[in-house]
C-alpha cells in the first residue's frame, strides 16, 4: 500500500521550528517509503485564520525544501462535507446542543468542585479542548431545548460521549508498531460543531484524514489526547483508521514548547535573520534532505 502523510496546519499565525519538524518528519516518512505527502489548510477558525498565513506556510515550506501535491484542500471549501458528517450522528441520536458560554461552563465547573462530595475524578481533567464539559445542556428537557432553538440561540453540537462510547466499545489505534488503547470517554462531551461554524477540528481532520487516504498520521504528542477522539469518530462514520506516530515537540531556550507566540523562532524571522533550510535541519536534528 502506498504511504500518504500530510501536514496540516491552521492558518492562525506563522510557521516555527515545532512546526518545521512536524512537517518534515511527515515528508521524509513518505520520501523514505516512496510514498505520497499532501498539505491541508485547516482552516475552518473563521475569526482567527487568515489569508496571509496560509500564503506564509506555502512560503515557509517551500523555502524548507518541501514539495506537496496540488491541489492543497482548504477546509473551509468542504463546509458542506462536514456538515453531512454532523448530520448523520444527529440522526444516530448522538449529538445535543449546548447554549453554554465559557462563563457558565467554568462556573458549572468550579461549582462542581467545591459541592460537598468534591468533583468526580473526571472534573479535574482538562480535555484537549479546554475544561471537561459538566454536561449542564445534556440534561435539559426536549421542551426547553425545542424553545431555545426556536428562538435561534447559539450553541454549539456536543457528542453524547457516554452513549457514543456505549455504541462503539473498547477502541484501539496503532501507534507505529503498537496498539494502544483509546478512552475518549476521558474527554466527556467534546464540541463537534463550535458556535461560529458547523464543524470543529476533530470533525473536519477525522473526515479528511480517510478521504485524502491518509495512511500514516505524524504529528506532534500534544495531539496524542486527540487521537482518542478522532478513532471514535472513525468508528461512528465507519472510516479506515491510519497508523499514528506522535513525535516529541521542539522546545524554546526556556525550556518550554514552541508556541506561535515565540516570533523568534518563527521560520520567517529564522530566515530573514540568515538561517539557512541546512542549518534548520541541522538544528532540528534531522537528516539533511537527500538523505531524507
Ligand atoms: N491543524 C492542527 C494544528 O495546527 C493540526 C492537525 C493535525 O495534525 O492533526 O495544530
Amino acid at each position: 500500500m502506498t504511504v500518504v502523510t500530510r501536514f496540516a496546519p491552521s492558518p492562525t499565525g506563522h510557521l516555527h521550528l515545532g512546526h518545521a519538524y512536524s512537517a518534515l518528519l511527515a515528508w521524509q516518512f513518505a520520501r523514505k517509503r516512496g510514498g505520497r505527502f499532501l498539505l491541508r489548510i485547516e482552516d475552518i477558525d473563521p475569526g482567527r485564520c487568515r489569508p496571509e498565513f496560509e500564503a506564509a506556510i506555502l512560503e515557509d515550506l517551500a523555502w524548507l525544501g518541501l514539495a506537496w501535491e496540488a491541489p492543497v484542500r482548504r477546509q473551509s471549501d468542504h463546509l458542506d462535507l462536514y456538515a453531512s458528517h454532523l448530520d448523520r450522528l444527529a440522526a444516530d441520536g448522538l449529538l445535543y446542543p449546548c447554549f453554554c458560554t465559557r462563563k457558565d461552563i467554568a462556573a458549572a465547573v468550579s461549582e462542581m468542585a467545591g459541592a460537598p462530595h468534591g468533583a468526580p475524578d473526571d472534573a479535574a481533567h482538562e480535555g484537549p479542548d479546554g475544561p471537561l464539559y459538566p454536561g449542564t445542556c445534556r440534561h435539559l428537557s426536549a421542551a426547553e431545548r425545542a424553545e431555545r432553538l426556536d428562538r435561534g440561540d447559539t450553541h454549539a453540537l456536543r457528542l453524547d460521549m457516554a452513549e457514543a462510547v456505549r455504541r462503539t466499545g473498547p477502541l484501539n489505534y496503532r501507534e507505529g508498531d503498537d496498539s494502544v488503547p483509546a478512552r475518549p470517554e476521558r474527554f466527556g462531551d467534546v464540541v463537534l460543531a463550535r458556535k461560529e461554524v458547523r464543524t470543529s477540528y476533530h470533525l473536519s481532520c477525522t473526515v479528511d484524514d480517510a478521504l485524502q487516504g491518509v495512511t500514516d498520521i505524524v504529528r506532534g504528542e500534544d495531539l496524542r489526547d486527540a487521537t482518542d477522539i478522532h478513532r471514535l469518530l472513525q468508528v461512528l462514520f465507519g472510516l479506515a483508521s491510519p497508523v499514528y506516530h506522535h513525535h516529541g515537540l521542539i522546545a524554546g531556550p526556556d525550556g518550554k514548547r514552541l508556541a506561535k507566540r515565540d516570533k523568534a523562532a518563527t521560520l520567517k524571522a529564522l530566515r530573514e535573520a540568515g538561517t539557512t533550510p541546512v542549518q534548520i535541519l541541522e538544528r532540528l536534528g534531522l537528516p539533511g534532505a537527500e538523505a531524507g
